[in-house]
């Protein structure tokens, strides 16, 4: 069998080509690992950076704790049990004490633990939708693609610039009032801040455990001081001797009326913030709609707005339990147009008709809503 030229040429060319791919391989290989070992480094750094970061978050608990837990020796033991001599005295200070002690904790407890709400699988794009706003470049066609998709979902917030509000990093359409926070590394529903003292996102889940947080640390803070400052008093004229409680009851009056100051005005803040049904990001960047920023838009009346934050049932009003209104996904606005065509108050079917954008148009047009606020 006799060999052709071309095909000799065509078989060394091979045989060289297979020869020279393994030798780039190799050469390329040996140029990526210390490649891959910086990443390596890098990712690991980052890794250790995040988990230093994540303990250091605790640290305001921490400190808050450790503080409660002296305020509760120095009240129970110093004050009630070395100091107080009338036993009915004792009984009473104690018991008011442990009630107002434990709504305290309790409720710091929830506003701790209870997760963030996050934006249902339904505010996600569609495999097609996401491949096709990932391949797209154009801004404006990107806009397109989501305005398409949030057709069907009960978004009336827009960006400053009237697009639909979309997560990068969750890859999510931003629901009414939702944002991104950027230390919890997810969009949170109805974010209202991230607060340290709690290590949590404040938002539609824990809004209400953090109000009552508040509201109960002001009255522990007032009812130590009350209490204390009785005492304080025979101290200071030298009534009662000179002793180890001495101290631990000045500094329980001094660090009661501390707190009480700072959180008074936090509580107040908020209880006006409730009264109007605004977040704290709203109330710094007020929500913009289809026809511009609307700092109203959910604004029901104070009776209400009390209702969306802590239900129907008075009696769960002042208890830790979940009693809000509506999912944290949509919520009722100020005109009776917006109310009917809310999901909460009527059928979510309406969101899937074709004829929506028009609707919406016309529903906009009357009233507004949305906002765009990273934190
Ligand atoms: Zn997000
Ligand atoms: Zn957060």
């Amino acid at each position: 069998m006799r060999c052709q030229p071309g095909r000799l040429i065509e078989h060394r060319s091979l045989s060289s080509l297979l020869r020279f791919l393994p030798e780039q391989t190799r050469l390329a290989e040996r140029e990526a690992g210390p490649m891959r070992m910086h990443l390596g480094w890098k990712m690991a750094l980052s890794r250790g950076l995040r988990c230093c970061q994540r303990v250091l978050s605790w640290i305001p608990v921490l400190i808050i704790t450790l503080v409660v837990l002296w305020s509760y020796y120095a009240y129970v033991f110093e004050l009630c049990i070395v100091t107080l001599v009338n036993p009915l005295e004792k009984v009473a200070y104690l018991l008011v004490f442990h009630i107002v002690f434990v709504l305290f904790a309790w409720t710091y407890w929830k506003s701790i633990f209870t997760p963030p709400s996050q934006p249902t699988k339904k505010f996600l794009l569609s495999y097609a939708d996401k491949e096709r706003y990932d391949n797209e470049e154009r801004p404006d066609a990107q806009k397109q693609i989501l305005s398409e998709a949030a057709k069907r979902l009960p978004v009336y917030t827009r960006t400053g610039s009237g697009g639909i509000r979309f997560c990068d990093r969750c890859q999510v359409i931003k629901p009414d009032r939702c944002h991104h926070c950027s230390v919890c590394g997810m969009c949170v529903l109805k974010m209202d801040h991230h607060c340290p003292w709690v290590n949590n996102c404040v938002g539609f889940s824990n809004y209400k455990f953090f109000l009552l947080f508040l509201g109960y640390s002001l009255l522990y803070c007032t009812y130590i001081a009350a209490t204390v400052f009785k005492y304080f008093l025979l101290f200071w004229v030298g009534t009662l001797e000179n002793s180890r409680s001495k101290f631990h009851i000045l500094f329980l009056l001094f660090v009661s009326v501390m707190f009480f100051v700072s959180l008074l005005f936090l509580f107040g803040y908020h209880c006006w913030l409730v009264s109007r049904n605004r977040s704290t990001l709203e109330a710094f960047s007020p929500p913009v709609f289809h026809n511009g920023p609307d700092k109203n838009a959910f604004h029901l009346g104070i009776r209400r707005n009390l209702q969306q934050v802590f239900g129907m049932n008075k009696n769960l009003w002042f208890i830790p339990v979940e009693s809000s209104l509506g999912d944290g996904l949509s919520f009722p606005m100020r005109s009776s147009q917006c109310e009917s065509r809310n999901p909460l108050l009527g059928s979510e079917d309406q969101w899937e008709d074709d004829g929506m954008e028009e609707d919406n148009e016309a529903y906009h047009g009357s009233s507004s809503i949305s906002i765009e606020m990273e934190t």
